[in-house]
């Protein structure tokens, strides 16, 4: 049987040394290809699925357009740096739009609070809630400016020794880092809704905010400071652009194409073999496949000696998701582009989704509408959505292939209360994603929604490092690896293996 690829032959005559493979299309494994083919590497793009993104992949359906994760643009300088190295421009291919309010907080009270991009509109809103709260938030926002001091300057830096940690070792006790996000939040803010308002932000990235580090908090000052944003066309455009960049480069892009294992030789990387059985030597192998999935599907027995499959096991996973992609026949102009509706429980229910694994009745809830900011989103007169509901993960033994319906009825009912009124006759079409997909169709461990759990003890030094201790040649990027979950984080992962890997003239 012929299984080799067209391009086969060129790259089978490059020197080994100068190719690199990358497994995986989600923001980290595109940065990655990006700053690699940047530094002179002939560069190989591997993609399970039928199109890029990863998590970021664009779901379309009759008519409408879901981006399929992703949607709140935070950073957008790491993004630009991406472009900037191709000597291009990001603006001439994305167009960026500031959203204001943030996102709009709908208490299970009814009562709305509109996170703004303004502090002044923030403080007028939170007096209303608890006048004293006012200072205290502005003292939050001190501290959160202290951490993103501290926690930003280290995103792009390896953390692969003791010493590495060490050194960030007092910035960390001094800044309370065992604390959680929400004990740091409470001792400014003594309103519990305004204190769900301002510690849920870890829920974005896979963290429970009760125990989440307090370190997580550097979010809302980078929020504050430099904008929440949205790409017009969804997040599945800034992936388009991104891989017309990695085209550009000259980069061989072959989708619904897995590889089956990375192949080594002494302790070294050389290359992979597809599920097609076709082999492609490299010495230098960036998986952005799941950290996890990496070390227990993609590497043999005999090479595995920190990440074996019992500490890979034993590891916290970050919540699932349930995802439902829906558009509708009317247009709902009163809902915001992002908004949180939460539910009638805050810490129990986190509790029951992070700790216990137990499937719950009640929810909160992220509800996406595009078409809000942007109608080619949509059919005209109509509006695309889409509903992020937090869930155990596969842990919890909920069978997804029954459950998805009833669990979808219960979201819509939620919604229909809560500001979509008339939303099931209403529907035009719908897509659900589960647990059961993050695990069969991303290759996620557990079906976790962002991989690694964001806990101290699963951060830094302690997350699988971005230069694997396995086996030479290999590296990791994307959310299971340092710094974690979240474009700002993925993408600031392949800036660490830029930092570490040389270019290819010292190689060769
Ligand atoms: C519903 C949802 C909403 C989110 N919202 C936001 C948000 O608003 N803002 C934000 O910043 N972050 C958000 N996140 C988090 C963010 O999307 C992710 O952390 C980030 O996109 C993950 O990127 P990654 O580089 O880890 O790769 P992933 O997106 O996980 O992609 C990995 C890729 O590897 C491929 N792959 C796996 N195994 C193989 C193999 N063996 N062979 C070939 N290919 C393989 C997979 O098919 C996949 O395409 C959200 C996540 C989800 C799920």
């Amino acid at each position: 049987m012929n299984t080799a690829h067209p391009d086969f032959d060129k790259l089978h005559h490059a020197n080994p040394n100068e190719r690199a493979i990358v497994i995986g299309s989600g923001f980290g494994g595109l940065a990655a290809a990006i700053r690699l083919a940047a530094k002179g590497y002939h560069v190989t793009l591997l993609e399970k699925l039928d199109a890029l993104g990863g998590r970021g992949y664009t779901y379309r359906q009759d008519g409408f357009t879901f981006d399929g994760g992703p949607t709140i643009v935070t950073v957008p300088e790491l993004f630009e740096e991406l472009w900037a190295l191709c000597g291009k421009t990001m603006s001439s291919d994305v167009d960026l739009r500031l959203m204001n309010p943030f996102y709009r907080i709908r208490f299970d009270d009814g009562r709305i609070f509109d996170y703004s991009n303004e502090k002044s509109e923030n403080l007028r809103q939170i007096r209303e809630y608890n006048p004293d709260d006012a200072r205290g938030y502005e003292r939050y926002l001190k501290a959160s400016e202290a951490r993103h001091k501290v926690g930003f300057d280290l995103l792009d830096k390896p953390f692969s020794t003791l010493a590495q940690l060490m050194r960030f070792a007092p910035d960390l006790v001094r800044l309370r880092g065992d604390q959680s996000v929400y004990t740091l939040v409470s001792k400014y803010i003594k309103n519990e809704q305004l204190r769900q308002a301002v510690s849920f932000h870890p829920l974005l990235i896979g963290g429970n905010p009760f125990t989440a580090s307090s370190l997580y908090s550097l979010i809302s000052h980078l929020e504050v400071t430099g904008g929440v944003w949205s790409a017009m066309g969804g997040t599945g455009r800034i992936v388009e652009a991104m891989g017309n960049l990695i085209k550009g480069q000259g980069t061989d892009i072959r989708v619904n194409t897995e590889v089956d294992q990375i192949t080594t030789a002494g302790g070294k990387v050389t290359g992979v073999r597809l599920k097609s059985g076709e082999h492609i030597a490299a010495n230098l192998v960036i998986s952005n496949a799941d950290s996890a999935w990496t070390y227990k599907h993609l590497l043999s027995e005999t090479v595995k000696r920190k990440w074996t499959e019992r500490r890979i096991d034993k590891a916290h996973y970050s919540n699932g998701l349930f995802v439902w992609y829906f558009g509708t026949k009317k247009q709902y102009p009163d809902i915001p582009h992002h908004s949180i509706i939460l539910g009638p429980r805050y810490k129990s229910l986190l509790t029951d989704i992070f700790k216990h694994k137990k499937p719950t009745d009640d929810f909160s809830l992220y509800l996406h509408r595009p078409t809000a900011t942007d109608p080619s989103m949509a059919p005209e007169g109509c509006d695309a959505f889409y509903a992020l509901v937090p869930v155990p993960h596969l842990d919890s033994g909920t069978d997804w292939t029954t459950h998805a319906e009833t669990f979808r009825k219960a979201v819509e009912e939620r919604l229909e209360e809560t500001g979509l009124p008339g939303l099931s006759e209403n529907l035009a079409t719908s897509l659900m994603l589960t647990p059961l997909d993050f695990q069969n169709r991303l290759n996620s461990v557990k079906g976790a929604g962002f991989s690694l759990e964001p806990r101290i003890t699963q951060s830094a030094y302690f997350r699988p490092h971005n230069k694997s201790e396995e086996v030479d040649g290999l590296y990791l990027v994307g959310a299971g690896t340092h710094p974690g979950a979240g474009m700002p984080a993925v993408l600031s992962s392949a800036k660490v293996i830029d930092n570490l890997i040389p270019a290819v003239s010292h190689v060769s």
